[in-house]
Protein backbone atom coordinates (compact mmCIF):
# COMPACT_ATOMS: atom_id res chain seq x y z
CA UNK A 1 0.00 0.00 0.00
CA UNK A 2 0.97 3.41 -0.64
CA UNK A 3 0.39 6.52 0.84
CA UNK A 4 0.41 9.95 -0.71
CA UNK A 5 1.89 12.72 1.68
CA UNK A 6 1.20 16.10 0.52
CA UNK A 7 4.20 18.57 0.07
CA UNK A 8 3.93 21.12 2.78
CA UNK A 9 5.71 23.91 2.37
CA UNK A 10 5.90 27.00 4.03
CA UNK A 11 6.23 29.95 1.88
CA UNK A 12 7.21 32.64 4.07
CA UNK A 13 10.36 30.32 5.49
CA UNK A 14 11.41 29.56 2.16
CA UNK A 15 11.14 32.65 0.70
CA UNK A 16 12.51 35.36 3.27
CA UNK A 17 15.37 34.30 5.13
CA UNK A 18 15.84 34.98 8.97
CA UNK A 19 16.93 38.29 9.17
CA UNK A 20 20.41 38.35 11.48
CA UNK A 21 20.18 39.04 14.93
CA UNK A 22 22.52 41.76 15.86
CA UNK A 23 23.12 42.90 19.38
CA UNK A 24 25.58 44.91 21.39
CA UNK A 25 28.91 43.80 22.91
CA UNK A 26 31.87 46.11 24.41
CA UNK A 27 35.42 44.98 23.34
CA UNK A 28 38.06 46.62 25.91
CA UNK A 29 35.13 48.93 26.85
CA UNK A 30 34.12 49.84 22.93
CA UNK A 31 30.42 49.35 22.31
CA UNK A 32 30.26 47.41 19.09
CA UNK A 33 27.46 45.84 17.92
CA UNK A 34 27.85 41.69 16.61
CA UNK A 35 25.70 39.30 15.29
CA UNK A 36 24.50 36.43 17.48
CA UNK A 37 22.64 33.18 16.74
CA UNK A 38 19.55 32.66 17.99
CA UNK A 39 20.34 30.39 20.80
CA UNK A 40 22.90 32.85 22.60
CA UNK A 41 22.19 33.93 25.48
CA UNK A 42 24.78 35.40 26.55
CA UNK A 43 25.58 39.24 28.03
CA UNK A 44 28.09 40.66 25.43
CA UNK A 45 28.19 44.08 26.82
CA UNK A 46 28.77 42.46 30.44
CA UNK A 47 31.29 40.38 29.60
CA UNK A 48 33.61 43.46 28.15
CA UNK A 49 35.85 40.90 26.77
CA UNK A 50 39.44 42.25 26.10
CA UNK A 51 39.91 41.20 22.47
CA UNK A 52 37.42 40.76 19.86
CA UNK A 53 38.20 37.18 19.41
CA UNK A 54 37.75 36.50 22.73
CA UNK A 55 33.99 36.66 22.06
CA UNK A 56 31.83 33.23 22.29
CA UNK A 57 28.44 33.06 21.90
CA UNK A 58 26.96 30.42 24.45
CA UNK A 59 23.47 28.58 24.86
CA UNK A 60 21.40 27.99 28.08
CA UNK A 61 22.70 25.81 30.78
CA UNK A 62 21.46 21.98 31.17
CA UNK A 63 22.51 21.31 34.53
CA UNK A 64 23.04 17.41 35.66
CA UNK A 65 22.72 17.39 39.28
CA UNK A 66 23.95 14.79 41.85
CA UNK A 67 21.87 14.33 45.35
CA UNK A 68 24.61 15.01 48.32
CA UNK A 69 24.53 12.82 51.42
CA UNK A 70 22.03 15.33 53.36
CA UNK A 71 19.66 15.63 50.20
CA UNK A 72 21.14 18.97 48.56
CA UNK A 73 21.64 18.98 44.75
CA UNK A 74 25.33 19.66 43.94
CA UNK A 75 26.05 20.16 40.33
CA UNK A 76 28.05 17.21 38.61
CA UNK A 77 28.23 18.58 35.20
CA UNK A 78 26.79 20.71 32.84
CA UNK A 79 26.39 21.37 29.16
CA UNK A 80 25.35 24.05 26.50
CA UNK A 81 25.74 25.18 23.15
CA UNK A 82 28.95 27.28 22.19
CA UNK A 83 30.34 28.99 19.00
CA UNK A 84 33.83 30.90 18.64
CA UNK A 85 33.16 34.09 16.62
CA UNK A 86 37.11 33.92 15.34
CA UNK A 87 39.27 31.47 13.67
CA UNK A 88 38.62 29.23 10.79
CA UNK A 89 34.97 27.54 9.56
CA UNK A 90 35.89 24.80 11.52
CA UNK A 91 36.67 26.68 14.63
CA UNK A 92 33.55 28.51 14.33
CA UNK A 93 31.01 25.68 14.18
CA UNK A 94 29.01 25.46 17.02
CA UNK A 95 29.72 22.51 19.47
CA UNK A 96 28.12 21.42 22.65
CA UNK A 97 30.23 22.00 25.42
CA UNK A 98 30.39 19.27 28.43
CA UNK A 99 31.96 20.35 31.53
CA UNK A 100 31.90 18.54 35.01
CA UNK A 101 33.81 21.01 36.49
CA UNK A 102 37.00 19.44 36.34
CA UNK A 103 37.51 19.31 32.74
CA UNK A 104 35.44 20.59 29.94
CA UNK A 105 35.03 18.59 26.23
CA UNK A 106 33.50 20.34 23.14
CA UNK A 107 32.20 18.71 21.17
CA UNK A 108 31.03 18.90 17.20
CA UNK A 109 27.11 17.61 16.35
CA UNK A 110 27.79 13.94 15.62
CA UNK A 111 30.05 13.40 18.78
CA UNK A 112 27.49 15.04 20.62
CA UNK A 113 25.06 12.57 19.25
CA UNK A 114 27.21 10.08 20.59
CA UNK A 115 27.83 11.46 24.04
CA UNK A 116 24.30 11.69 24.30
CA UNK A 117 23.55 7.81 23.01
CA UNK A 118 26.04 7.10 26.11
CA UNK A 119 23.92 9.11 28.49
CA UNK A 120 21.05 7.46 27.61
CA UNK A 121 22.41 3.78 27.90
CA UNK A 122 23.94 5.24 31.48
CA UNK A 123 20.87 6.60 32.51
CA UNK A 124 18.54 3.08 31.38
CA UNK A 125 21.30 1.34 33.72
CA UNK A 126 20.67 3.17 37.03
CA UNK A 127 17.16 2.03 35.80
CA UNK A 128 17.64 -1.43 36.11
CA UNK A 129 19.71 -1.42 39.13
CA UNK A 130 16.83 0.90 40.02
CA UNK A 131 14.52 -2.40 39.96
CA UNK A 132 16.87 -4.48 41.06
CA UNK A 133 17.49 -2.32 44.47
CA UNK A 134 13.38 -2.30 44.67
CA UNK A 135 13.69 -6.36 44.44
CA UNK A 136 11.51 -6.43 41.38
ZN1 LIG B 1 26.22 35.86 21.29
Amino acid sequence: MTVAIPAQIAPEASVTPAAPRIRPALVNGLQIFIECPEWCTDDHVAENERHLEDICHGGRMADLMLPGPSGELDLMAFARLSQETCGSEEQRRPRVTVDDRAAGAYLLPDEADVFADGLVSFAEQIRAMVQVARGQ
